[in-house]
């Protein structure tokens, strides 16, 4: 425990599993107070309540990062409840598949929730950091957003956009004293893998992450990726952290 994160409220998108539930546990040592968001309300209670008993303030906003309307109302409800001083964007989905399957709702909803997801959130919060001139936004991104793959052409498009759009946002925010990072994950064991539709592909893409012998990285080590970045001094940048486990090319 720094005491670098004492009293700061935390906003974490996709707080209701893997990368996001993980954050929450790990900041919750660190005397945050902390605001939880995905779509799956119980999950997000259980972890609520959980971080209660340990004496974390948590607050659940449940919401749906890719309905305009609905991130605008929990901005206001954010902003009204004093501002976040850190967000943890973090939402994504992966519903991966060759382009030529045509799966153009998949297409729509990858765009939808990792990009304008991303961008709902960060407009949500960024004007009140302005005001206040202090505040530190974290992207979620991948590996996806330096390289591509067969099937993930969408995906790693989205993520690539979130990298160019964290690196924009930095170059602007820097004026008022706001910090912008980027993480891109290689292989992390979550449940990411089940939001891929196409069977032949989720089984793929599972049977490779999951191969015997292999380790891939657990949702805490990408935690500790994003502890690092916020708990550097006012003066540090922690623009982009790429980690891989050490099989993954
Ligand atoms: P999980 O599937 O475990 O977590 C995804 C989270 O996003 C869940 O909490 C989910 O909650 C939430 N989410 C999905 N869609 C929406 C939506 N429309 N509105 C609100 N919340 C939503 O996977 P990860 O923890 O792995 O994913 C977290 C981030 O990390 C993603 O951006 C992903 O792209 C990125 N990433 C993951 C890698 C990996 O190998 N696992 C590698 C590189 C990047 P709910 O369903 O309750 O809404």
């Amino acid at each position: 425990n720094t005491g670098m994160l004492k009293d700061k409220k935390v906003w974490i998108t996709g707080a209701s599993s893997g990368i996001g539930e993980a954050t929450a546990r790990r900041l919750a040592c660190e005397g945050v107070s902390l605001v939880l968001s995905a779509r799956r309300v119980d999950r997000l209670e259980s972890l609520a309540q959980t971080l209660r008993s340990q004496g974390v303030d948590v607050m659940v906003e449940p919401v749906d990062v890719s309905d305009r309307q609905a991130m605008a109302v929990v901005g206001e409800k954010l902003k009204a409840a004093g501002g976040v001083d850190i967000l943890i964007n973090n939402a994504g989905t992966m519903p991966i598949s060759p382009i030529l399957a045509g799966r153009v709702d998949e297409w729509d909803q990858m765009i939808d929730v990792n990009i304008k997801g991303v961008l709902y959130a960060i407009h949500a919060v960024y004007s009140g950091m302005v005001e206040r001139k202090n505040g530190h936004i974290v992207n979620i991104s991948s590996i996806a957003a330096r390289q591509t793959y067969p099937s993930a052409g969408v995906y790693a498009g989205t993520k690539h956009a979130v990298r160019a759009i964290s690196d924009t946002l930095r170059k602007e925010a820097i004026r008022y004293g706001i910090r912008v990072t980027d993480i891109q994950p290689g292989a992390v064991a979550t449940e990411l893998p089940d939001s891929i539709q196409h069977d032949k592909i989720r089984e793929a893409v599972k049977a490779n992450m999951y191969a015997e012998g292999s380790e891939i990285l657990k949702p805490e080590d990408i935690a500790n990726a994003i502890y690092y970045a916020i708990t550097q001094p006012a003066y540090i940048d922690v623009s982009e952290l790429h980690i891989r486990p050490v099989i993954q090319e």
